[in-house]
């Protein structure tokens, strides 16, 4: 092949060289150091002297012409595949966001915290204690001894002979007892999870939240506690609520009622919510 040849040949496949890959064999195809361009220099030997001269120089411009294309091309081909790339890497800036959603506290979070507010108004100290309880504050000091029917009537879920998961708030209070008195007076609330042996369905669960209060000082009557409920029931129920008190019997407090709101529903005048009485049952108390 002949310099005009290898000429005409080495810039056309530079030009159609379709990837840089393709472009470097190409370049080690025709410029490395055993490629075409040197291997003209082979046929220097069968020149004379003058003709060496000419023929150099026409190699070594076909070198640097066929160096400089090569060079284009492959700045050509480096910038078509940025542009692919950005092409296939496209981010559409027009298409919605995902939309994350805050949520919100559980509804009996709120409830616990509603109540939690009134009686931190009144001053009350508020007390989580544990979930694992010694059986000595669940029943022993809430007047629950061994052999008491109400052991069984809690169902309660046993860790071992000392250990269990508390079956009723109670337990907390009878731990703020032994740590605040004789100082008077105790103010305690007492919110938390507690646990029953139950068969969990729409009115039943084997976790649920109890909220108690514990008042101990001088002078301290069914009077101040129907207050206090009152107080309650008109800053969470509604202004309206009205409180009623009917007498019953817990271990724990002696005389004892059981606690009733007027329905809110119906406003006392009976639905189905509060099976036409007018009046929900909320709390034990004593
Ligand atoms: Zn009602």
């Amino acid at each position: 092949m002949d310099l005009k040849q290898l000429k005409e040949q080495g810039l056309a496949e530079i030009i159609e060289s379709e990837s840089l890959e393709d472009l470097k064999k190409v370049r080690d195809l025709y410029l490395s150091k055993k490629g075409l361009v040197p291997q003209l220099m082979t046929k220097m030997r069968d020149l004379s002297p003058e003709q060496r001269k000419d023929f150099g120089q026409e190699v070594n411009a076909l070198k640097q012409r066929l160096l400089d294309e090569s060079q284009k091309r492959f700045e050509a081909l480096t910038q078509e595949e940025m542009e692919r790339k950005l092409a296939s890497e496209k981010i559409d800036l027009t298409l919605p966001g995902v939309a994350i959603d805050l949520g919100q506290l559980h509804p009996l979070t709120q409830i616990e915290r509603e109540i939690i507010d009134v009686f931190r108004e009144m001053g009350y100290s508020i007390i989580e204690g544990d979930e694992v309880e010694l059986d000595k504050y669940n029943f022993e000091r809430a007047n629950i001894p061994e052999d008491h029917p109400a052991r069984q009537m809690q169902d309660t879920f046993v860790i071992d002979i000392e250990y269990l998961l508390r079956s009723h708030t109670t337990a907390i209070q009878t731990r703020a007892l032994e740590a605040f008195a004789p100082q008077l007076p105790i103010k305690v609330l007492c919110p938390g999870k507690v646990y029953r042996k139950d068969d969990d369905d729409a009115t039943h669960s084997h976790q649920f939240m109890q909220i108690e209060g514990l008042v101990v000082g001088h002078g301290v009557t069914m009077a101040d506690l129907k207050g206090t409920l009152e107080l309650l029931a008109r800053q969470v129920i509604g202004q309206d609520s009205k409180v009623r008190l009917r007498t019953s019997y817990f271990q724990f407090t002696e005389p004892s009622v059981e606690v009733d709101i007027s329905c809110h529903l119906c406003q006392g005048e009976g639905c189905s919510l509060c099976k036409q009485t007018g009046w929900i049952e909320i709390l034990g108390a004593g």
